[in-house]
């Protein structure tokens, strides 16, 4: 069976923006509602242009007019981002199951649905052209037309956001599934590596976004990482930076074997199936609740075994912040790690390995990790396309 032929067109016409359209949207989306006023001032531009874009947009049913503030002079009109103005779908092939969600420009989430991972690519074409629809069809009274899709993968991506490079996960290499999907429903797709879709997400939607230079790492089977510097996605020449799942961390003869080939990478140590797999042989039930609540009670093993990896992923950390210096490392983990014996050896890890500093120090937020998570994330990457365009965020 081939996706061919499966052609749907769901867009609205996805109209492209200018330059002085998408500088308003970012502006809005960052900072909320502005006048115009505030506008022409933070974009330095003149109040008849700012009226003009502005104009545009309240007629394409983009942005809408708010409460009236009333201050010293004149009152203002706000201008704010309307929730309908799109909306944008995000599938993450990171793991088994496929996550895909429905989101607004505001970032929330209106429709969640699941379905099996398939690694052919065909199928899997299939299979996101049907979750596509599925999941459109479900979108509640008040959601705008589909602006975009976006694909997060566990593996490397080109630049242009189109190519899977390559996914030990999917099996794929050199696979163009942002252009053939986007073929297949009419919309813009954008693809993007599982850490780096996160990190676009909490530059577009969390509380660090107004951060220039700040780092994102995940633990999940494998650890990932994603830097923002001086405000922009830091890609390195072949789109594999932050990628620390493989960085040496053991180097002693009790270096354990990676998937990679290579013996020792902080994958071995920290990532969630080589916690499970030290607890395994350690005799020890082989989930994460039953070892942290067993650490809790003393379990000397378990204790070992958390102290360990949380020791092994701040070692990792600390030189993060050692090569660039980031203004917060947000650490995405399994909720039950959280407020674990894991979390602790990771902060005094850090605090131990890094270089002290008399005025300065990386903010560490240790945040809860859930698979739907790299959906919204890709969802967002949909949203800062059709917010940001290509101007900086
Ligand atoms: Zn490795």
């Amino acid at each position: 069976m081939t996706a061919q032929g499966s052609v749907i067109i769901l867009a609205n016409e996805v109209s492209m923006f200018s330059t002085g359209h998408h500088r308003i949207l970012s502006v809005l989306s960052r900072s909320g509602p502005q006048s115009r006023t505030d506008l022409a001032r933070i974009l330095n531009l003149s109040k008849a242009s700012v009226t003009a874009l502005v104009r545009e947009l309240i007629e394409r049913n983009i942005l809408d007019e708010r409460e009236r503030v009333f201050g010293f002079g004149r009152p203002a009109v706000m201008l704010g981002l309307r929730r309908d103005a799109a909306s944008f779908i995000g599938i993450s092939l990171q793991s088994d199951p496929v996550h895909i969600v429905l989101t607004d420009p505001h970032g929330r989430t209106h429709v969640h649905k699941t379905m099996p991972l398939v690694t052919d690519v065909e199928a899997c074409l299939d299979a996101m052209v049907g979750a596509v629809r599925a999941v459109a069809a479900e979108a509640p009274e008040g959601v705008g037309a589909l602006a975009g899709i976006g694909i997060v993968i566990a593996g490397i991506v080109s630049s242009d956001s189109h190519v899977c490079r390559i996914s030990a996960t999917l099996g794929w290499k050199d696979v163009d599934i942002g252009q053939r999907l986007s073929a297949l429903t009419g919309l813009p797709v954008f693809v993007e590596n599982d850490a780096n879709a996160l990190i676009i997400g909490e530059q577009l939607f969390g509380e660090s976004g107004d951060l220039p230079d700040f780092s994102l790492v995940f633990v999940s089977e494998g650890i990932g990482g994603a830097h923002i510097i001086g405000g922009r996605l830091h890609r390195g020449r072949h789109g594999g930076a932050g990628e620390i799942s493989h960085s040496p961390i053991a180097i002693d003869g009790n270096a354990l074997p990676c998937r990679c080939g290579n013996r020792g990478c902080l994958e071995t140590l920290a990532a969630l199936p080589a916690i499970l797999g030290a607890a395994r042989r350690n005799g020890l039930p082989g989930d994460i609740a039953t070892i942290k609540a067993l650490a809790a009670d003393g379990q000397p093993e378990a204790l070992s075994i958390l102290h360990q990896a949380g020791t092994a992923l701040g070692i990792a950390l600390s030189q993060v912040i050692q090569f660039i210096d980031p203004a917060r490392i947000i650490i995405r983990l399994d909720p039950d790690l959280l407020e674990s014996v894991f979390a602790r050896a990771l902060r005094q890890s850090v605090e131990a390995h890094v270089l002290r500093r008399e005025s300065y120090e990386t903010d560490l937020v240790l945040t809860a990790l859930h698979p739907r998570d790299f959906a919204t994330g890709a969802s967002s990457l949909a949203a800062q396309h059709f917010l940001f365009g290509n101007t900086s965020l």
